[in-house]
């Protein structure tokens, strides 16, 4: 191989293309991000003003847990995501940089995703509460109701496929049920908001901050992080 050649190969190599000539072609503009919607920018724009909106009632919103709290604790990932992850309220570093699932229980939370080759950019997380409660306390069922209406307004907008509530506070909001974990995971439930014309398949697991302190249920949420993986790997087939 001459000198121009191999000068050749390295620009390209450099641009990432790591391969050429294959059997099959490729489609070089296919959107190989399966867990992302398709993505059109009127619908952007116009996801991005109304999660705004969203954001603005929740800090007009008076609550006391505002009082103690530091940053709003809003979303993070993509508003074109299938999957919506609903945690229950921020902690401590999620209070300080105003982002959920940060400290260590966001740590174990981006290693599940990972699992099932998911990460933070193509999928929606939020919260039930915005505001971190005082000593990190568990939400009262007032403030689950008290911020509800603006969930709901997020999972209208963000129009999901599916939802993974993690752990009792989440499933208490979405599913409408005081009902123990254990009796409600490993199957899917039948999620249906008045505003969005489907269903959306909604499955309950545990918390990462729980699967910290309790390693042996890291099984059961394995399981229940394969079945998400399933239908996504499922739908890919199907299209
Ligand atoms: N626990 C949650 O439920 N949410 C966070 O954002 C962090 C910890």
């Amino acid at each position: 191989m001459n000198q121009s050649n191999k000068n050749n190969l390295k620009f390209i190599k450099n641009l990432g293309i790591n391969y050429f000539l294959q059997d099959s072609p490729r489609n070089w503009f296919q959107n190989n991000n399966i867990f992302i919607k398709s993505q059109n920018h009127n619908t952007d724009n116009n996801k991005l003003s109304q999660i705004n909106e969203v954001m603005k009632s929740i800090k007009n919103h008076q609550t006391p847990l505002k009082k103690s709290a530091k940053k709003l604790v809003f979303y993070d990932g993509s508003l074109d995501a299938k999957v919506m992850f609903i945690g229950e309220a921020p902690g401590k570093d999620e209070d300080e940089q105003g982002i959920p699932f940060v400290g260590r229980a966001g740590q174990l939370f981006n290693k599940m995703l990972a699992a099932i080759k998911l990460r933070r950019e193509n999928v929606y997380i939020t919260n039930v509460v915005n505001w971190r409660p005082p000593d990190n306390r568990t939400p009262t069922d007032k403030e689950i109701l008290e911020f509800l209406p603006y969930l709901q307004k997020q999972v209208d907008i963000i129009n999901p496929d599916y939802i993974f509530l993690l752990g009792t506070v989440a499933t208490k909001a979405i599913l409408s049920t005081p009902l123990a974990l254990g009796k409600l995971r490993g199957r899917w439930h039948e999620y249906k908001s008045f505003k969005l014309n489907k269903v959306i398949y909604t499955i309950v697991s545990y918390h990462p901050a729980f699967l910290l302190r309790s390693p042996q249920y890291k099984k059961a949420s394995w399981e229940d992080l394969q079945m998400l993986e399933k239908k996504l790997n499922n739908e890919n087939e199907d299209t």
